[in-house]
């Protein structure tokens, strides 16, 4: 089975990934030995994705690693805001500060009506020439104040209209199983059972 490596320092993500592909050969970029951070100058998640798991994919052939890659760009869009903060949730209000950003959305939502959201997610999948894109969505409101836990910015404001309450008080499955990430991940593995029918049973045969 080929090895990815998933391509993000955000160690969340990484968190809820590797649990959504367990049995997969997933490394991360600290095992393969890079260090920095990628510049997301796209002004989309699709750009931003692709940026982040070429870069990686380049730097794997320039090491010699025979491996594919996957990086996903996410973001929070709110009805309201006309999509924002979108490709700017990590910086909405300055630069990666959770707090700060919640902040600001609560201010910009103030008095408002319509609190609609839905969060995006779009991987990029890179295995040699193939550039593949998956999105993933899940659908919500903001809620006026912090309900639950704060470890990951926007989950205590966004109630999810699937789990009856905020993503800051799902479990780790819960969210999973209803997530933007998640319904992304699931496509990709999708496509990934497509190219290699046998993949269950080869899992079976490695226990
Ligand atoms: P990225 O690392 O450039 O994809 O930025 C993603 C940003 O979107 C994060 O830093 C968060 O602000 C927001 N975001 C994306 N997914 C989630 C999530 O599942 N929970 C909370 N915030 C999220």
């Amino acid at each position: 089975m080929k090895t990815i490596v998933l391509a993000t320092n955000n160690a969340h993500k990484l968190q809820e990934i590797r649990e959504m592909m367990k049995g997969y050969n997933l490394v991360s970029l600290q095992e393969i030995g890079f260090v920095g951070d990628i510049a997301e100058t796209g002004t989309t998640m699709e750009a931003n994705a692709k940026i982040k798991a070429t870069t990686i994919a380049e730097f794997c052939k320039e090491k010699g690693l025979d491996y594919a890659v996957m990086a996903d760009d996410s973001g929070l869009c709110v009805n309201a805001l006309g999509g924002a903060p979108g490709v700017n949730s990590a910086r909405y209000a300055g630069d990666h500060n959770d707090e700060a950003n919640r902040q600001k959305l609560l201010e910009e939502l103030s008095g408002r009506f319509d609190r609609m959201a839905n969060y995006e997610c779009v991987i990029c999948y890179v295995d040699g020439s193939v550039v593949r894109t998956f999105v993933g969505r899940t659908y919500g409101e903001i809620t006026t104040e912090k309900i639950g836990d704060e470890s990951f910015c926007y989950d205590c404001l966004f109630y999810s209209a699937d789990l009856k309450k905020t993503f800051g008080e799902a479990s780790e499955e819960e969210k999973n199983a209803v997530s933007h990430r998640g319904r992304a991940v699931e496509k990709l593995k999708a496509y990934l059972r497509e190219k290699n029918p046998n993949f269950d049973r080869t899992l079976v045969f490695n226990k």
